[in-house]
Formats: C-alpha cells, sequence, structure tokens
C-alpha cells in the first residue's frame, strides 16, 4: 500500500488499496433490520407523491426520520432538499449517498391500495401526480440504508452524507432546481465526499438484477437552437430574395451526416434530432427567417463538442452558399445535462461489492442508456458510480414491462431489499476499504 501526501491538501490519498470487504451477510442480516421500515416509507411516499421543488412532505418525512437517527440534518437546500450527516466512530473516508425526491405529472394507472390519488397544478393545467419514476423507492431505500449504517455508528469508519434531492426531473418553468442548483448554494463546500453513490429502479431488469457499466453510463443531453436569416420575397420570384425554408431544409438534411459519417459511432452512439421548425406566414411568400431546435444526446466529452463544431459548421457554410445567415446557440447553456459517468476505478473496486451483496450473476453490465439523469452534476465534481437497480418480477418478460414514467410503471417491491443491501454493501466496503481519499 503506497500513501501520498496530498500537496497542500488535508488529506492522504491511497493510491493502490486493497479493498476491505464487510462480509455480506452484516450487510443481509442490516437490511433484514430495516425491510419493514422501507416498505412502509416506500407505500406512504408513492401514496402521497409531490413534483419538483415542491416536495415538502417527503422533505418532512426525510428530515424526521434523519433526526431520529441523531444525524446532523440540513433542509430547505435547493428549495426542499434534506441532508443528514452521519459521523461513524472510527476514522476513514467520507463518501455521499444520494437520493432523489420528486414525483411526475403522470396519473396513476395501477389498481394498488396504496396508488396515488393526488393531482396538482402544473403550468397552467390540473393533472396528477405519481412515483412513475420510482424516486419513492430511491428515497425510503435511502432511508434504509442510513438507518442501518447509524445503528452500526460504534463500529462505523468515516462519514456519510445522506443527499435527498429536490427536482431530479426538472425544476418548474422559471425556477431553478435539482443538482445544479444544491452545489450552486455550496453542498460540496460544506462536505465534498471522496465519492458519491446512487441508484435508480428501471424497467429493463428483474427485480433481483443491479445494472451498472464503468465510465459513461447515461447520456448528456443539449439543446441546440438554430436561426435562419434570409430575406422575404414574393413566392413567384424567389431571385429577387433569399430564401431561409430551403436553407433550413438544406441544414436539416446535412445535419443527419454528422452522427451517420462523422461520429465513431463504434465506440460510443449519439444522437441528433430536430424537434422544431418554425417558419412562414402565407403560402406565397418566401419568409425572413427560419427557426429550428433540436435536441443532442451524447457520452463523450469530445464526440459531443465534435456534433457541435460539426452542426456549427453545416449551418454556417450552407447558409453562405446559399446567401443567408445563421445564428446559432449550440448548445442552448441553460438546457445542458452532462453525461452521468461511472469512475472507471471507483465502480472496478465497487463492483466486487454488488456482486457480493446480489450475486456474481445478477450483476449485468449494461449498454449506454439515452436517458439522462442530474446525478451527472455530482458525479462531475466527484468520483461517482451510479446502478439500476430492476423493478421487473422475474416471472413478467422485460419486453412486457411498462417503462418508467408510464402511468403503469410498477415495481416489484422485492427490488426495495435489493437496492438497500447492494447500496449498504458498497457503502460499508467504501467506508472500510483504504482506497478513498481520507480525510484528517
Ligand atoms: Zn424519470
Ligand atoms: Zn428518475
Amino acid at each position: 500500500m503506497r500513501r501520498i501526501l496530498g500537496l497542500g491538501l488535508m488529506l492522504s490519498i491511497t493510491v493502490i488499496g486493497q479493498a476491505a470487504e464487510v462480509p455480506a451477510e452484516v450487510a443481509a442480516a442490516a437490511t433484514r433490520q430495516v425491510s419493514a421500515q422501507v416498505l412502509g416509507w416506500r407505500r406512504d411516499i408513492h401514496q402521497h407523491p409531490e413534483l419538483g421543488n415542491r416536495e415538502t412532505r417527503t422533505a418532512a418525512l426525510v428530515a424526521a426520520q434523519l433526526r431520529a437517527l441523531g444525524l446532523e440534518v440540513q433542509t430547505g437546500i435547493a428549495k426542499t432538499g434534506v441532508t443528514g450527516l452521519l459521523k461513524g466512530a472510527l476514522p476513514g473516508p467520507r463518501i455521499a449517498i444520494r437520493a432523489d425526491m420528486d414525483a411526475l405529472p403522470v396519473t396513476e394507472d395501477n389498481a394498488l391500495p396504496f396508488a396515488s390519488k393526488v393531482r396538482t397544478d402544473f403550468n397552467g393545467s390540473t393533472v396528477g401526480v405519481m412515483h412513475a419514476c420510482g424516486h419513492d423507492a430511491h428515497t425510503a431505500m435511502t432511508l434504509g440504508v442510513a438507518t442501518a449504517l447509524a445503528a452500526m455508528r460504534a463500529e462505523l469508519h468515516g462519514e456519510v452524507l445522506f443527499i435527498f434531492q429536490p427536482a431530479e426531473e426538472g425544476p418548474p418553468a422559471g425556477e431553478p432546481g435539482g443538482a445544479e442548483l444544491m452545489l450552486d448554494e455550496g453542498l460540496f463546500d460544506r462536505f465534498k465526499p471522496a465519492a458519491i453513490f446512487g441508484m435508480h429502479v428501471f424497467y429493463t431488469l428483474h427485480a433481483g438484477q443491479i445494472g451498472v457499466r464503468e465510465g459513461p453510463m447515461l447520456a448528456g443531453s443539449d439543446r441546440f437552437q438554430i436561426t435562419v436569416q434570409g430575406r422575404q420575397t414574393h413566392g413567384a420570384q424567389p431571385w429577387r430574395g433569399v430564401d431561409p425554408i430551403v436553407t433550413a431544409a438544406l441544414i436539416v438534411n446535412q445535419a443527419q451526416t454528422i452522427v451517420s459519417r462523422q461520429l465513431n459511432i463504434s465506440e460510443l452512439p449519439a444522437v441528433l434530432s430536430f424537434g422544431m421548425i418554425h417558419g412562414g406566414l402565407r403560402w406565397n411568400i418566401i419568409p425572413d427567417q427560419v427557426a429550428l431546435e433540436g435536441t443532442i444526446r451524447s457520452f463523450d466529452p469530445a464526440m459531443r463538442q465534435q456534433v457541435f463544431d460539426h452542426l456549427q459548421a453545416i449551418a454556417e457554410h450552407v447558409a453562405a452558399a446559399q446567401g443567408a445567415s445563421v445564428v446559432t446557440k449550440i448548445p442552448l447553456p441553460e438546457a445542458v445535462n452532462p453525461v452521468t459517468v461511472n469512475d472507471p476505478a471507483l465502480t472496478r473496486r465497487m463492483r466486487g461489492s454488488l456482486e457480493r451483496a446480489v450475486g456474481a450473476d445478477q450483476v449485468i453490465t449494461i449498454t449506454p442508456n439515452m436517458v439522462a439523469e442530474d446525478f451527472a452534476r455530482f458525479a462531475d465534481q466527484v468520483p461517482g458510480m451510479y446502478f439500476f437497480v430492476g423493478s421487473v418480477p422475474p416471472t413478467q418478460a422485460l419486453a412486457s414491462a411498462a417503462a418508467n414514467h408510464s402511468p403503469l410503471f410498477m415495481l416489484d417491491e422485492a427490488a426495495l431489499d435489493v437496492g438497500t443491501r447492494a447500496m449498504l454493501q458498497v457503502a460499508l466496503d467504501a467506508l472500510s476499504g483504504q482506497a478513498l481519499a481520507t480525510p484528517r
């Protein structure tokens, strides 16, 4: 084992560490102890879902439990966020575990005794509210992990910050929120973890299974705008103006060659889609302007930049060839969601913990997924590992399972124990091991 003193940092970082292995039976027994509580919390939160930045009841439930455990609790972070700091009796690394608390404007269609009947205002209309993405399960399981670890405090190494985040699905229009706001408010200035962990129940795996991959796991999403400026004229005399409609069509077509001809998609996938074209008021007038908008999904910062650069070049050169000009926002700065990257070294190390917790054959290496997650914001700042917890009953074919965000999204509650046990094992091994930065 080699130890290097951080230059000027009050840290010592063990570069080569033998991961300590806490016996799987410890996490399994602790999970059994909190299992009934986790189930109860999950059903309670499921029945009382709240939209992003409005998670007041959920936050109060979380804060009350964390206080009852004797953790140092802070509330009102990024509107409704809650953190609880657990300090073990023994020295060790600092880690963070993050759960999200918000529900979606979806009307539940499941016949469950604890199905949501909640309705609320959203963007001016009344909508049903449902934990259709399973954040009720994340909050309940993470409370279970906090409860289990608090009971081990006397033998516990290091410190754990439990982060209960609002508005993962995005804040309401016109409001800031989510992981970005938590960080803007100084979350990691107050407590900088050596590693952060998060999990998500997901419909592409069976209950009992865990899905994970090293490196890029969930897509980064970007929005772009291109405004094509031409010169208005009569539709009968196009030569007297500059046609932004034809120019926009050429840009849309040419942009299809970026992913198909310019990117090495044998390494990682990417997507570029136009979702909006607006231009023109009348059938016989060639207008001044056409506005284009779309989305880019990518997994690698260099590939992402390549898409931006090619799109910019195509927009400018195609427009120039037509005598038109463009104003671009590639990307729109306020709509950036980074790639969720699992730190390779951390993930290699913790994969063994996942395998011991649920069985090696139950840990699946998944392909990159085009959905985006704002856990990426935390994992941008410190090494992170994010994993999927399968939510589909083992007896059901995966192809027939309702996706997250569906009004029929259904969690096999057996997944609750699986996720709790997996996260507990990860936390215990990370805290006991020597490969993470240790505060002095
Ligand atoms: Zn979601
Ligand atoms: Zn989600």
